[in-house]
């Protein structure tokens, strides 16, 4: 898979990118990341790429035709319509199951906005998408994309190298995933639960399965109430006087 993003700071999105397990996925060949410089395609001799907004107002909005440009060298090179993804805090909230859907693109393209946002005629004729990383507003696109590609990134088979860990996690079935414990067997005082250490596979998975559950009860009982719960659990848990 493929992402593509167009921004004013590649330099940041590469940087933030290249590091670790998503890094590792890179070498590997199982993803590829772009930048591409919005100023590369700027008409503007002094290489401006932002204006004063018609009708006043504070700040500088990015101009339409540098992003339209650069998406279209994109689109030509891979030759067809891609998802494209306009960074907003006025979009819908990106969630995992989002993460899930756009796992499955061949490419997806991202625009990062500036200042005080993008020339709306440019969004009307490129983007697909509006998503937004939560309820607070950010200097720029490039901190929500990566935050993006990286969630996005752990969908796409062969980027985990153990292929369980993105199967079993938080917010699967609406779940939040149970305590994880390692070496040493007491830590100040504090022990590894028992029941983890007992060899039991099956008390350990239901272990596991009723903390995620009290831990969703505990943290997001918003979720809880949307979790895949047997009538049983429901009922032990207090989910319908939730
Ligand atoms: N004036 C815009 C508004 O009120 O909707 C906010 C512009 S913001 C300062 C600059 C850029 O940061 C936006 O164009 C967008 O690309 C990005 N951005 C800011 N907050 C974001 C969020 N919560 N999610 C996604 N992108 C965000």
């Amino acid at each position: 898979m493929k992402f593509y993003i167009l921004t004013l700071f590649p330099e940041m999105v590469m940087q933030g990118l290249s590091a670790s397990i998503l890094g590792k996925a890179a070498q590997r060949g199982a993803i590829a990341v772009e930048a591409v410089n919005i100023r590369d395609y700027t008409k503007d001799k002094h290489l401006k790429v932002d204006d004063y907004p018609y009708g006043g107002g504070a700040g500088m909005v990015m101009q339409a035709q540098p992003i339209f440009d650069a998406y279209q060298a994109v689109r030509e090179r891979i030759g067809y319509v891609p998802r494209t993804i306009y960074l907003t805090p006025q979009g819908p909230v990106f969630h995992q199951a989002m993460a899930k859907a756009m796992a499955k693109e061949e490419d997806l393209v991202f625009l990062c906005g500036h200042y005080e946002g993008v020339d709306e005629r440019v969004l009307e004729e490129i983007v697909t998408d509006y998503v937004s990383i939560g309820d607070y507003v950010l200097t720029g696109g490039e901190l929500p994309a990566m935050v993006m590609v990286d969630a996005i990134s752990r969908m796409v088979p062969g980027v985990l190298t153990n292929e369980e860990s993105g199967l079993r996690e938080t917010f699967e079935g609406n779940l939040l995933e149970y305590p994880q414990y390692s070496r040493p067997k007491v830590w100040r005082g504090k022990e590894v639960p028992s029941v983890l250490m007992s060899g039991d596979h099956k008390k350990i998975e239901d272990w596991r399965r009723e903390q995620s559950v009290l831990r969703t009860k505990k943290y997001r009982p918003d979720l809880l109430k949307k979790a895949d719960l047997t009538i049983k659990e429901k009922a032990v848990y207090g989910v319908n006087e939730i």
